[in-house]
């Protein structure tokens, strides 16, 4: 699954469709002469390595590197506290949305790196968490990024599951990169989509996710997750203003392909502007979105006012972790972090952001300044 090209004065290797392996020209005509291509893309020093959705600087993770893989909240594993695990397996994202709570895309302004993890990785130490948790445990695939770039998703989700305390694997999409082929080699080991699709007329939808939107598309591929074993949950965000009129749109179309066997059939979610996200003008407050949901409820009687219990969602005790709000460590950066101005620093078993314009390799003395669900951030004294 190797694809090569050229590019300026560099030579390009496209590996699984993701990671982009560039060397000048120059460079790689002198390696060939000792070395093969797969050496040449593994042991060169003089490689750059970018995600081929963004061109950001790319980062594998694997045990080897020994990156941890808690305490980030761009790659690896989340525990909020629940019997869901979120798995972030990889960064980066192909669509543009204007409301993107975390800023991603080519034209995202505050991402700097990218991230892919070893899937064998992820599903080890997924498997410790699970452990932990007990019986009962949902695996959720999601991320600051479309999950289907991962070149090893059906890899990754046979692992999960395959965790004896995995009960639901289930993952967030927005639907652009999935085929048929793809759903028939998940079927039987996820369990639910979450289809996150916030317009279905072709021009609200470009507007809407920054990018030509294949919208038809994401229909057939709707329909045929609705008729496979998969469970299919439709999740528009509601843009007020915007799109209120695709909303209606959506949930008729949701209705009429049956999605939600298992689960409810639609989760709408509000719009609601986060720091470093993108923002949108108006923004309603929680009282009028419920209100206006349980209007439609009626109307269509359909459940779209949910809780976590829906989902069987119910709080668990996190894995333990020792860091402290306020503390001071002294640690190794390990590699860039995600956005400008961030490094990586190992701390036992956790991985912690630091602000700092030291270089990986150096050691650093930082101050927890945030520990909110095991995602840690310190600021260098
Ligand atoms: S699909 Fe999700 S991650 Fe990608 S730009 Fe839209 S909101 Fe952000």
């Amino acid at each position: 699954m190797i694809t090569e090209y050229e590019v300026g004065d560099e030579k390009v290797f496209l590996l699984r469709r993701i990671i982009e392996v560039r060397i000048k020209k120059n460079v790689y005509e002198r390696l060939r002469r000792r070395l093969s291509k797969e050496e040449i893309i593994q042991f060169s020093e003089e490689k750059r390595v970018l995600h081929h959705t963004t061109k950001r600087d790319l980062y594998y993770i694997t045990r080897e590197s020994g990156i941890p893989l808690l305490g980030h909240a761009a790659f690896g594993l989340i525990d909020r506290g629940t019997n869901l695990i979120q798995v972030r397996p990889i960064t980066g994202c192909n669509l543009n949305c204007i409301f993107c709570s975390v800023d991603e895309g080519r034209k995202s302004r505050t991402k700097a790196n990218d991230f892919i993890v070893d899937p064998d990785y992820l599903v080890e130490q997924f498997r410790k968490v699970a452990e932990f948790k007990g019986k009962g445990v949902e695996a959720h695939i999601d991320g600051q990024a479309e999950p289907f770039l991962y070149p090893y998703l059906p890899e990754l989700v046979r692992g999960l599951k395959e965790v004896r305390e995995t009960e639901v694997v289930s993952i967030q999409t927005n639907g652009t990169l999935l085929s048929e082929s793809l759903i028939d080699q998940l079927e039987g080991s996820l369990d639910r989509i979450n289809l996150s699709v916030s317009s279905l007329n072709p021009e609200r939808a470009e507007k809407i996710y920054g990018v030509r939107y294949p919208v038809e598309k994401v229909r057939r591929i709707a329909e045929y997750i609705a008729d496979s074993r998969i469970d299919l949950l439709i999740a528009p965000v509601w843009l007020p203003g915007i799109n209120d009129e695709d909303i209606r749109e959506i949930i008729e179309f949701a209705l009429d392909i049956g999605a939600g066997k298992r689960w409810p059939p639609l989760g709408i979610q509000k719009y609601i502007p986060y720091k470093g996200g993108r923002k949108v003008k108006r923004v309603i407050s929680f009282k009028f979105f419920y209100e206006k949901l349980r209007e439609l409820e009626r109307e269509y009687g359909v459940k779209l006012v949910l809780s976590p219990k829906d989902f069987g969602i119910e709080k668990r005790r996190r894995y333990p972790s020792k860091i402290r709000k306020g503390e001071v460590y002294s640690a190794k950066i390990v590699v860039d972090g995600r956005g400008f101005g961030e490094k990586i620093a190992v701390v036992g078993d956790r991985v912690v952001t630091v602000l700092t314009d030291r270089d990986v390799g150096e050691h650093v003395r930082f101050r927890i300044v945030r520990a909110k669900d095991g995602i840690y951030l310190g600021e260098e004294v």
